[in-house]
Formats: structure tokens, C-alpha cells, sequence
């Protein structure tokens, strides 16, 4: 299929839109996305995402709604729960959530009132704003304690977190974040949430993808709720989903609809049950492991020429680079990147002495090339383009950043994005 892909009723009707989509299209294809909650969905999931169940209001849910006319809606929904039930094993799954962080809001209305204490590992160490950071509602509205990471080991201190859960007693433990690049011990946080008499809601937005196909342990036998988005590693639409044991699936239900939403997207249920159904085939174990093992090998590869990673490494999809020894910030390495074709975002560190809008630290995955094809043979080639470009920021040198956009380009080429190919 040859870019801009054909969208022959927009073209017509909307012209200017039409080419900006198409210029997304090419832009995603040309370039080596690095941001690690990203990915390409298949055609398949973009067809489903792009139908006639969005004309259609559900609000309630299969076999109680408020509106008729649901003989296929409620199908469609059955479906994703029946697949999001068997994909993850669990007892329950309500797959209305719009997407990540009203899933979680949904979560506090179920199980905590407003000035209640919650617990959750504080945005700058790796965490979520939902997980009661200050400038959140759940922050505002609940009084947020926060955990970090060691700052001499980049890891998760459970004594640090026993410590504080016994202290304060929070309602609800969130375990999970966005910038974590070390395998989640579910088990520590279910010891700790049973002693502490908290709800353990498991945050799987980043990694749901690798838990679904065997690369992470799952959260399934310690969380009595598991959040997750349906769009990173997972590799479907923009939405969430909210799973847990049967004893918590009438206070999540209620807490979605009518607690927090209208009428659930039906069209993104759709493509989330397509997303479901491709996660649970054999070729999705190996998209799984092979996002980490990219990642393990771009690691390695960005060690051997002297970045410095938080915790050393990575255990999953993601890695934390603190650029602070290569004394460029953050910001201006991942500005630099995408003018070469690279496309990352400037994060935090722990423990970063710069501001959250100007950190020390670039964040990168590995989802979106592995869904390409990419494999641990080009990660020296990815590693050496972001040591170029890295540079190149340092000193300022555009020309080595054109360079390094067309060998970006002329890679890419050979590796058709999912959905944007045939
Ligand atoms: C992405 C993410 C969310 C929020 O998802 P949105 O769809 O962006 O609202 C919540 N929690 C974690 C850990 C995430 O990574």
C-alpha cells in the first residue's frame, strides 16, 4: 500500500484534514518511534475503530442498557469482556473506561471518598498523575502519599513502602507507572496492601501488551483491581479496561455508569475486542518477548557507549536514560532526536535537580519498532543513531541530524508499519 493510504470520502469532503492525516501517515511510517507508551495497531483495529457502532448510545451495560435498538452492541461488548476475561484470566472486566485516567478516577469512586488517603509512586520517580499526584483531581480531591525508587539502585524500596502504608493506611495502593523499566513485584505490593488493609489497584497501562503475551508476571493472583489502557503495549484503540474478582464487579460497574461516564464508545469496545483477539494468538507471544528483548539489547548497546540508564537497565519495554554525564538536557536531546527522525519524550529522572518542563532524563521503548519487525540485530543501529543525534544536540550540528533523518528513513522503509500497510 503506498502512503497517503486512500480515504476517498474525507479526500472529498475535507480536504485539508484528509492531508493532515496523511501526513501523520507518512510521518509514523518515516520515522523510528521511540516513546515507549506508543505502538501501531493493526488494520484490522483501525477498521473496527473507524465504523457505524459510534452512532450508536449504550449507556448501561449488556442486557440492562438505556436505550434500545443494542441486538449488536451488546454482542460486541460480550465479546471484549469474554476475551479481556480469558486473555488475562480474570473473573470480571468492564471495558467502558474512555481511557487511562478515567479508568483510575473510576477506581476512587469505587472504593474511597474524597480526603481519604491513597497511595501511588510520586510522578517524578515514575508514577501517574492519577495515582494522587498534586496537580491531579485525584491528588486535589484525596489526600495523595507518594513512594519512589532508591536513589542509588533506581528500584522500588518495599521497606520504604511497608513503612509508609502502615503509617498512613491508605484506602487504595496504585503499584505501576509510566517510566518504570524494572519488572513490577506484584507479589511485595499484595503483601503489603493485605497488612496495610488497602485495595491494591495494579496499573498495567505500559505493560499490559507483555503481560497478556507471557514477557511480564501478571498482577492476576495479588491486585484486587487491575487498570489498564488498551492502546500501548497491547497494541489497541485509544481506551482502558478494569478488571478484578467477582467481589469488586458491581462497585467498578457502578463507579464507570453511572458513577463517571455516559454511553460507553462502542466503536473502540469493537476494535478493543479485535485488539483482545489478536493479543491472545501465538505471533503476540512473540511480539511480547521480542519487545524485551529489543529493549535488553538496546540497553546494552546505549551502555557500551555511555549512557547512563536509571537502575542500570531494563527489565521490560522501557528505558530511562539520564543524560546529565552527556551534559545535554533532556529536552533539548529529545527535540534534537526528532528533527532526525527519532521520535522520544524528555521525562524526568529520580531525583532530577531540573524542572518537570526542562528534566535531565529522555524516556524510550521498544513496542512501536518491534511491531515493525525490528530486531535486536538493529538495536547497535538505534543506539547509534540516538548517540549521533545526542551529540549532535550538544553541539548543535543540523546537518548530522538531516543525516541521521534519512538513514531513519531508508531502514524504515524496509519495516511497513502495521495498519499503515496493506
Ligand atoms: C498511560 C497511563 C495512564 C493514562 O492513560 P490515558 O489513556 O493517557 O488517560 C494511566 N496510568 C498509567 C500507568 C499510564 O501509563
Amino acid at each position: 500500500m503506498t502512503l497517503p493510504l486512500p480515504h476517498p470520502a474525507l479526500s472529498a469532503a475535507d480536504p485539508e484534514l484528509a492531508a493532515l492525516i496523511g501526513d501523520e501517515e507518512r510521518l509514523q511510517a518515516d520515522t523510528l518511534r521511540l516513546i515507549p507508551s506508543e505502538n501501531y495497531v493493526s488494520r484490522a483495529v483501525l477498521e473496527a475503530s473507524g465504523t457505524v457502532l459510534q452512532n450508536k448510545y449504550s449507556e448501561g451495560y449488556p442486557g440492562r442498557r438505556y436505550y434500545e435498538g443494542q441486538q449488536n452492541i451488546d454482542k460486541v461488548e460480550l465479546l471484549a469482556i469474554a476475551r479481556a476475561k480469558e486473555l488475562f484470566g480474570v473473573e470480571h472486566a468492564n471495558v467502558q473506561p474512555y481511557s487511562g485516567s478515567p479508568a483510575n478516577l473510576a477506581v476512587y469512586l469505587a472504593f474511597a471518598e474524597p480526603g481519604d488517603t491513597v497511595m501511588g509512586m510520586a510522578l517524578p520517580m515514575g508514577g501517574h498523575l492519577t495515582h494522587g499526584w498534586g496537580v491531579s483531581a485525584t491528588g486535589k480531591w484525596f489526600r495523595g502519599v507518594q513512594y519512589g525508587v532508591r536513589q542509588d539502585t533506581g528500584r522500588i524500596d518495599f521497606d520504604e513502602v511497608r513503612e509508609l502504608a502502615l503509617k498512613e493506611r491508605p484506602k487504595l495502593i496504585f503499584c505501576g507507572g509510566t517510566a518504570l523499566p524494572r519488572t513490577i513485584d506484584f507479589a511485595a505490593f499484595g503483601e503489603i496492601a493485605q497488612e496495610s488493609g488497602a485495595i491494591l489497584v495494579a496499573d498495567v497501562a505500559h505493560i499490559a501488551g507483555l503481560i497478556a503475551g507471557g514477557a511480564h508476571p501478571s498482577p492476576v493472583p495479588y491486585a484486587d483491581v487491575i487498570s489498564t489502557t488498551t492502546h500501548k503495549t497491547l497494541r489497541g484503540p485509544r481506551g482502558a479496561m478494569l478488571m478484578s474478582r467477582e467481589e469488586h464487579a458491581k462497585a467498578i460497574d457502578k463507579a464507570v455508569f453511572p458513577g463517571l461516564q455516559g454511553g460507553p464508545h462502542n466503536q473502540t469496545t469493537a476494535a478493543i475486542a479485535v485488539a483482545l483477539h489478536e493479543a491472545a494468538q501465538a505471533p503476540f507471544r512473540t511480539y511480547a518477548e521480542s519487545v524485551v528483548a529489543n529493549a535488553k539489547a538496546l540497553a546494552d548497546e546505549l551502555l557500551a557507549r555511555g549512557f547512563e540508564l536509571v537502575s542500570g537497565g531494563t527489565d521490560n519495554h522501557l528505558i530511562l536514560m539520564d543524560l546529565t554525564p552527556k551534559n545535554v538536557p533532556g529536552k533539548v536531546a529529545a527535540k534534537a532526536l526528532d528533527r532526525a527522525g527519532i521520535v522520544v519524550n524528555y521525562n524526568t529522572v529520580p531525583y532530577d535537580p531540573r524542572k518537570p518542563f526542562d528534566p535531565s532524563g529522555v524516556r524510550i521503548g521498544t513496542p512501536s519498532l518491534t511491531s515493525r519487525g525490528l530486531g535486536t540485530q538493529h538495536m547497535a543501529a538505534v543506539a547509534e543513531w540516538i548517540d549521533r543525534g545526542v551529540t549532535a544536540a550538544g553541539s548543535g550540528d543540523e546537518d548530522v541530524l538531516g543525516e541521521i533523518r534519512s538513514e531513519v528513513a531508508e531502514l524504515m522503509a524496509g519495516y511497513p508499519a502495521p495498519g499503515l500497510s496493506a
